[in-house]
C-alpha cells in the first residue's frame, strides 16, 4: 500500500481518514448513529476518561463519522489534527476561546464575514475579549501597530467574504510570530484545493463546512484544524502549560503536535458542547469527495461571469480577485494559483433599488443567504448578511448600497449568463 500522505489532493479527498468497515464491510462511510461506546471494562473505561488512552466515549466530543470528516480535512489542509463542530460559528468561536480568555485581546482583519465581525465585534467583549480591527489588512504594520501585552491571536479570512480580498498570510503570520501569536484563518471561500494556509505560516484553519466542503447546501457544519507548529509553551498561553484539573492535571503542550485541537475537544467541545451530529458529519464528507472537480468548475463558472459582468453597461464595478483588474490579483496569484474562488461582488449602476430589482428578477439564481452550494446563489448584502452592522460598518467589511452578491454555481454557464441578463433588464427599468 502506497503512503496515504503521498497521494494527490484528488485521491486523499476521497480516501483520507476511511477504510472498509472492519465489522460490516460497508465501504462507503457509514453514520454511527449513536450515542456512547460500550467500554471493555472499568480500566478502559477509567483510561479514556483521564486521556491516558484516546477512544469514543460520548458522541458530544467524538464519534467515528465525525472522526472520518476530521481526518479528511486535516490531510486535506495538511494540518495535524482536525476538530469538526455544528457550524461555522462554532469553529471560529472555539478557536479563540481555545487561546484567549477574560483579559486577552485579538487582532483581526476588518474585512470578514458578517457573522464573524458580530462575533468578535459584539459577543467576544461581552466574555471580556477585545478584538482590534486592521482597517487595511493588506499592511503587515496595521497589523503590528495594533498588538497589546494581552495579544492571544490574529485572525483573517484567506478570502473575505464577501470583499474577495486576499490575505497575505506569509506576511501577516510572520508579524504573529514576531509577536508570539499564532494566526487563525478562515479559509471556507478558498478551501485547501485553492489555498493550502499552512504552507505560508498560518497555524489554525477555520472553516464554515456549510459552504464549499459540503457543497450541496445541505448541513451546517464547522471544523477547525491545528497546524501542529505552533510553540505554545512560551508562557504567554497559560492555559497550555498549565496542568487542567478537570482532566488529573494533564498539560497540553506535553500531548505534542496536535495540542491545540486537543485542547478544544476535550475542554471547549466537551463544557460548551456546539458538537456536530453524525449525520452532518456524514454530508460533508460526501461532499469533499467531490471537492476537486466542483472547485474547478466553480472558479471556471466565476471568471467567466466576472469578465462578463466587467464588460456589462449596468455594472459599475465587479470585485474578484481572479481579474487583473482586482486589487488582489498579484496576491491571488500566488496563493490561489488555481483560482480566486467562486463567490464575487459587484456594483450595480442605480444603486440599492437597482440591486433589490436585480435580485428578485432572477430565476435561476436561488435568493440565499448562503455560499458554496452547486446552485448559483444571489443576495443583497446591505439589506440582508449585513444589515444587523451600522453603515459605517457596512463599508469597513466592503458592502456598499448596490453591491451584488453572487455565489457561482456549476450550472451551464449560458444559463447563468442569460438569468444575469434578465436581472439586469429589470434592474434598468428601476
Ligand atoms: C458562512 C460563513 C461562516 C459561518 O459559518 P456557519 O456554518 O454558517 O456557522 C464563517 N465564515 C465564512 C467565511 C462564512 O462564509
Amino acid at each position: 500500500m502506497t503512503d496515504p500522505q503521498a497521494w494527490s489532493f484528488e485521491t486523499r479527498q476521497i480516501h483520507a481518514g476511511t477504510s472498509p468497515d472492519p465489522t460490516t464491510g460497508a465501504r462507503a462511510l457509514p453514520i454511527y448513529a449513536t450515542t456512547a461506546y460500550q467500554f471493555r471494562d472499568s480500566q478502559h473505561a477509567a483510561d479514556l476518561f483521564a486521556l491516558a488512552e484516546m477512544g469514543n466515549i460520548y458522541t458530544r466530543i467524538m464519534n467515528p463519522t465525525q472522526d472520518a470528516l476530521e481526518q479528511r480535512v486535516a490531510s486535506l489542509e495538511g494540518g495535524v489534527a482536525a476538530l469538526a463542530v455544528s457550524s461555522g460559528q462554532s469553529a471560529t468561536t472555539l478557536a479563540i476561546l481555545n487561546v484567549a480568555e477574560t483579559g486577552d485581546h485579538v487582532v483581526a482583519s476588518a474585512s470578514l464575514y458578517g457573522g464573524t465581525y458580530n462575533l468578535l465585534h459584539h459577543s467576544l467583549p461581552k466574555l471580556g475579549i477585545t478584538v482590534s480591527f486592521v482597517e487595511d489588512p493588506d499592511d503587515p504594520e496595521a497589523w503590528q501597530a495594533l498588538v497589546q501585552d494581552n495579544t492571544k491571536a490574529f485572525f483573517g479570512e484567506t478570502i473575505g467574504n464577501p470583499k474577495g480580498d486576499i490575505l497575505d498570510i506569509e506576511a501577516v503570520a510572520a508579524v504573529a510570530h514576531r509577536n508570539g501569536v499564532p494566526l487563525i484563518v478562515d479559509n471556507t471561500i478558498a478551501t485547501p484545493f485553492l489555498i493550502r494556509p499552512f504552507e505560508f505560516g498560518a497555524d489554525v484553519v477555520v472553516h464554515s463546512a456549510t459552504k464549499y466542503l459540503g457543497g450541496h447546501g445541505t448541513a451546517i457544519a464547522g471544523i477547525i484544524v491545528d497546524g501542529g507548529t505552533f510553540d505554545w509553551s512560551s508562557g504567554r498561553f497559560p492555559g497550555f502549560t498549565t496542568p487542567d484539573p478537570t482532566y488529573h492535571g494533564v498539560v497540553y503542550k506535553d500531548l505534542g503536535a496536535p495540542a491545540y485541537a486537543l485542547k478544544a475537544r476535550v475542554q471547549l467541545l466537551r463544557d460548551l458542547g456546539p458538537a456536530i451530529s453524525p449525520f452532518n458529519a456524514f454530508l460533508v464528507v460526501q461532499g469533499i469527495e467531490t471537492l476537486s472537480l466542483r472547485m474547478e468548475r466553480h472558479v471556471e463558472n466565476a471568471l467567466t461571469v466576472a469578465q462578463w459582468l466587467e464588460t456589462h453597461d449596468e455594472v459599475d464595478a465587479v470585485n474578484y480577485p481572479g481579474l487583473p483588474s482586482s486589487r488582489w490579483h498579484a496576491a491571488q496569484q500566488k496563493y490561489a494559483p488555481k483560482g480566486g474562488g467562486a463567490v464575487l461582488t459587484f456594483e450595480l449602476h442605480g444603486g440599492r433599488e437597482a440591486g433589490q430589482k436585480f435580485v428578485e428578477a432572477l430565476e435561476l439564481h436561488s435568493h440565499v443567504a448562503n455560499i458554496g452550494d452547486v446552485r448559483s446563489l444571489v443576495i443583497h448584502p446591505a439589506s440582508t448578511t449585513h444589515s444587523q452592522l451600522t453603515a459605517e460598518e457596512q463599508l469597513t467589511t466592503g458592502v456598499t448600497p448596490g453591491l451584488v452578491r453572487l455565489a457561482v454555481g456549476l450550472e451551464g454557464i449560458e444559463d447563468i449568463l442569460a438569468d444575469l441578463e434578465a436581472g439586469f433588464r429589470a434592474a434598468k427599468s428601476a
